[in-house]
């Protein structure tokens, strides 16, 4: 029986991940849950958070936001929003962005959208602990 598992991480512009790992841990909306090979079947949203690939004893990070986890036949696809491997994230933009939603929650005027400008703060929060990991 095979002792790895695929995975796919997709975004509606670019494939991010394809290759076999050995286990996954995946940002669930209701928390992270891990993924070993030959999993039962399930279908969970994602948080934006930290997905966690090991392969050949390493470990890599993917930011992930917004979309879906499936596990079928053997194979994670990961549907987001947004995804990038750590190695990929722009901590400058991710500076910038982080700036700009504390500006917006702080000015809280009738036009600041909160919950969008806590989602971003969010991305950019996590962006930055993911490029700090790798
Ligand atoms: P920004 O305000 O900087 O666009 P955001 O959180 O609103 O940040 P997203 O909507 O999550 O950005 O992503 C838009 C696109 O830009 C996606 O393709 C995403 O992978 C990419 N992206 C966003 N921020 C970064 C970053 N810091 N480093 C690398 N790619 C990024």
């Amino acid at each position: 029986m095979e002792s790895t598992l695929q995975l796919e991480i997709v975004t509606p512009d670019k494939v991010v991940v394809s290759q076999t790992v050995d286990y996954v841990g995946v940002p669930g909306i209701e928390g992270e849950f891990g993924v070993l090979p030959h999993h039962i079947a399930l279908l969970s949203a994602l948080a934006i958070g930290d997905l966690y690939f090991r392969v050949d004893g390493k470990t890599e990070h993917v930011f992930v936001s917004g979309g879906f986890a499936e596990v079928s036949d053997n194979k994670l696809s990961i549907l987001a929003e947004s995804a990038e491997r750590g190695e990929d994230i722009d901590t400058a933009r991710a500076n910038a962005a982080r700036e700009r939603a504390e500006a917006r929650l702080a000015a809280k005027t009738a036009e600041t959208d909160m919950l969008r400008a806590h989602l971003a703060l969010q991305r950019a929060v996590e962006r930055l602990h993911i490029a700090s990991l790798v």
